[in-house]
């Protein structure tokens, strides 16, 4: 049987749907939600993911502020610029956008974004909050999982899952909600042993390594729901070639480009899978839904507005 695809850009327009209501009220008690975005330097990756941000900023009528300081920018003055994003009344999230240059000390500068306007979730007082099972701003992309699964119905209670990847952003805090969830998780990383028969245990995997297309369908037991946070650009054209040699439009839109992305999971394990979500279109867009949903919650939260959060089920 086909495996069922989790489309994460059918997910992100019922979120921001539900967004739609929840802003026009905070604007009605003149409330506009806003987001800071920070980005050091010219790194054309964070560039663009800065932009996409900013652009679903604009979509859903949200103020958006872009900071660009020079790469030669030193920590003190770049916790100079949080600092004063901590003070504007009209900034509700504030987010610096990584990797920041070798000189700064980024734990420094996230340590000091206002946990109230935290919504990336990385400031210890959030991850200790989700830690606590009181979670207030989480980080976006486990966030984002999250609702792929109850969206699509996908139970967790006591279901075995697999998250490969211990990463601060994607492994640590997606364990952490599907143990709250009351799903029984293992935790592989890069000194697992047996990786394989560990996974092939699981109910549900969700693969965050950076590791192109590792996880086979040797790697899946048949029906199980694999979510893949992995996006790896292959500009390598036997990897290509290799890689989606059984997906022929995949190996066109390479020669087209130059360059095609894929996920941790390869791509044949759509013929094991239950349930999987694309690269693209799976995990990718739930991450700006969720911080545009974070935004939201904080300007809520933090400008005290007596406006319901939307009924969507996020806290
Ligand atoms: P990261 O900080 O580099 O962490 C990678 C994790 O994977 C580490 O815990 C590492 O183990 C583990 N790992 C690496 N190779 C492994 C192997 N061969 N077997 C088992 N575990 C292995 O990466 P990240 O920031 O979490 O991101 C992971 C992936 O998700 C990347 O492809 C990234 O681009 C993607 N991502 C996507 C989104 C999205 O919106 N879709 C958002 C964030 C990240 P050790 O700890 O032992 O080194």
């Amino acid at each position: 049987m086909a495996a069922r695809i989790l489309s994460g850009n059918a997910i992100r327009d019922q979120i921001y749907g539900e967004l739609a209501g929840e802003i026009a009220s905070l604007r009605a008690a003149g409330i506009r939600p806003g987001l800071a975005a920070v980005l050091v330097g010219n790194n054309p990756a964070s560039k663009l993911y800065v932009n996409s941000k900013i652009a679903a900023c604009g979509k859903l009528g949200l103020a958006s502020f872009m900071l660009t300081p020079p790469a030669s920018i030193t920590t003190d003055e770049l916790l100079q610029v949080v600092n004063e994003l901590n003070q504007r009344d009209d900034v509700d999230g504030i987010l610096v956008q990584m990797p920041l240059p070798p000189q700064v000390d980024a734990k420094k500068i996230l340590d000091a974004v206002d946990p109230a306007k935290d919504v990336d979730g990385f400031h210890p007082i959030n991850v200790g909050r989700l830690v606590a099972g009181r979670p207030n701003l989480v980080a976006c992309t486990p966030a984002g999982v999250m609702e792929i699964f109850r969206r699509s119905g996908i139970p967790l209670e006591g279901a075995n899952a697999v998250v490969m990847g211990r990463s601060d952003i994607v492994g640590k805090p997606m364990a952490l909600l599907l143990l709250h969830a009351s799903a029984t998780v293992t935790i592989c990383h890069s000194k697992t042993r047996d990786m394989k028969d560990v996974s092939r245990r699981a109910d549900i995997v969700v693969a965050a390594m950076g590791r192109a297309a590792m996880i086979t369908p040797h790697y899946i037991r048949p029906g199980a729901t694999v979510i893949d946070v992995g996006q790896n650009v292959i500009t390598d054209k036997a990897e290509a070639e290799r890689i989606f040699v059984n997906f022929p439009e995949k190996i066109e839109a390479f020669r087209a480009k130059g360059s095609v992305l894929v996920g941790d999971v390869h791509p044949d394990v759509v013929t094991v899978a239950g349930a999987f979500t694309p690269v693209p279109g799976g995990v990718g867009p739930l991450t700006i839904a969720l911080l545009m949903s974070n935004t939201v919650k904080a300007a809520r939260v933090r400008r005290g507005a007596r406006v319901p959060a939307a009924a969507s089920g996020r806290s």
